[in-house]
């Protein structure tokens, strides 16, 4: 009897928390990070995309029509992104050298759809291992300060592991790349992309959803992709309207690894 009455006690406690606790807190995207759980809930490590090596290299002068971002000679198309005065990463001998102490760097102008081209060299001393190695990301939308927006990740997964939708080629922790066609450290890799950007209706919500199709050295590793939201580090992605024209912005990532390097990079408007 006496027992009874404690297990109907504990299990009224148990049926009163069930009902009155979810109803006391905020919904997810009202709360802070912390209660979205940790980084680690969002890794995927399988399947490991194969490995391919890419062929000849896929350099050489943009088309007549590309805005030219970078040439080789200045950063005159380039803002900081924490306070938009001129972009202060290192230009020397034709390429830009991030500079993590100064942060990440966007373009001045605004782009909506487009076919993008870049290159990026991590270098041969590079150091460290999985997320800590060569970490960069080319931001396809710069929809904020920070890492604010849509990240093509930048990172030497050239044998080198980590979560497969974090590797190099992913579209950070939504979709792995096809393949991996990472180059050695110490050789220029590009990629080529076509974004479409995400539109939004008057009271905020989606539209039509952002795509990505992409080519790392020249290989496929997005097939028109169809974005969940912004790319985050923790939590859901979560869509956020802006006018669906944006900077473009380069991560300078916080690890101690070696500073990358980027030349040739442009983009034609579609
Ligand atoms: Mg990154």
């Amino acid at each position: 009897m006496r027992k009874h009455f404690f297990t109907t006690l504990a299990f009224t406690a148990l049926s009163f928390l069930a009902t009155a606790v979810p109803a006391q807190q905020p919904p997810a995207s009202q709360a802070p990070a912390a209660n979205r759980g940790k980084p680690e809930d969002t890794e995927v490590w399988e399947p490991v995309p194969k490995i391919v090596t890419p062929g000849v290299p896929t350099s050489g002068p943009p088309p007549s029509d590309a805005v030219i971002l970078f040439d080789g000679n200045n950063l005159d198309q380039w803002v900081s992104v924490k306070d938009k005065s001129p972009a202060k990463w290192k230009v020397a001998s034709g390429v830009i050298t991030v500079d993590k102490s100064t942060g990440n760097i966007e373009t001045k102008r605004s782009f909506k759809n487009y076919q993008l081209h870049l290159e990026y060299l991590i270098p041969e001393n590079i150091k460290g291992e999985a997320q800590a190695r060569g970490n960069s990301g080319l931001f396809l939308a710069s929809t904020g300060p920070g890492d604010a927006g849509y990240e093509l990740q930048i990172l030497d997964s050239y044998n080198n592991k980590t979560y497969v939708n974090g590797q190099a080629g992913s579209v950070y922790k939504q979709y792995p790349p096809l393949v991996n066609a990472c180059r050695k450290p110490g050789e220029w890799q590009s990629y080529d992309v076509v974004w479409t950007a995400p539109t939004f209706n008057a009271d905020g919500s989606v539209k039509t959803p952002a795509y990505v199709t992409a080519f790392h050295n020249g290989v496929l590793i997005q097939d028109r992709v169809e974005l969940k939201g912004e790319t985050v580090y923790i939590g859901k992605p979560e869509y956020k309207a802006y006018s669906s024209s944006a900077p473009i912005k380069l991560q300078a990532h916080g690890d101690p690894s070696p500073p990358i390097s980027f030349r040739n990079i442009w983009v034609r408007e579609l």
